[in-house]
């Protein structure tokens, strides 16, 4: 293996240490809005694409929002040992495929997972240098309106969003940062900020 010194004399580029970036937050707190922003701006950073065992929503793109599958391929995936990490949220199953997330990372890639609470708990466990980041919403309040207008889900299925997101928000101290998401633009230059000195670090 050629030294840092012998690599930079060759003009190769050094190796990237890479990073795992966690995004949770409750349900309509615009974690996917802010984090397709951030992977248009940023270079070097790809999303993970879960599998999961909820319908399609109306828009949603088969292979590239999730793996839509069906209860008994998930659990065939999850008995192979194909997740890192998954769980039930409300009557639905979410993982995340593990091959894809550790090429990318040995590739020099930095990835992002956009997962709940009890999956970022396992990555925690798993992966003890991940950064794990909870989005806030400004109030509870306004998480409920905001769900109710984004209208993607039954008046029941909101309510269970809703129970969760509580549960959620009591979760957050246990994530390495908090962003808010009050006003939109600054919340996507807070998680791009929060990247990019994750990147500058010299230590873990
Ligand atoms: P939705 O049904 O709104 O797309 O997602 C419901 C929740 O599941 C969201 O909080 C979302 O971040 C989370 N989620 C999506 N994919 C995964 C995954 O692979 N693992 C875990 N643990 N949660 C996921």
């Amino acid at each position: 293996m050629p030294s840092e010194a012998e690599k930079l004399a060759e003009n190769t580029e050094p190796e990237r240490m890479t990073n795992l970036f966690v995004v949770t937050g409750p349900s309509g707190v615009g974690k996917g809005t802010i984090i397709a922003k951030i992977l248009e701006r940023v270079p070097h950073i790809a999303k993970s694409v879960s599998a999961t065992t909820r319908p399609m929503r109306e828009g949603e793109r088969r292979d590239v929002d999730y793996f839509f599958c069906t209860s008994d391929e998930f659990f065939k995936m999850k008995l192979r040992g194909e997740f890192l990490e998954w769980a039930k949220f409300t009557e639905h199953y979410y993982g995340t495929p593990k091959s894809w997330v550790e090429k990318s990372l040995s590739e020099g890639q930095d990835v992002i997972l956009e997962i709940e609470v009890e999956g970022a708990k396992q990555i925690r466990q798993k992966y003890p240098q991940a950064v794990l980041i909870f989005i806030s919403p400004p109030s509870y309040d306004e998480l409920k309106s905001r769900l109710q207008s984004r209208a993607t889900e039954s008046p029941e299925r909101i309510l269970s969003r809703l129970e969760k997101a509580k549960e959620e928000l009591n979760a957050k101290n246990l994530f390495d940062y908090e962003v808010i998401n009050d006003n939109l633009d600054e919340a996507i230059g807070n998680l791009e900020h929060i990247v990019y000195a994750e990147r500058a670090r010299t230590t873990r």
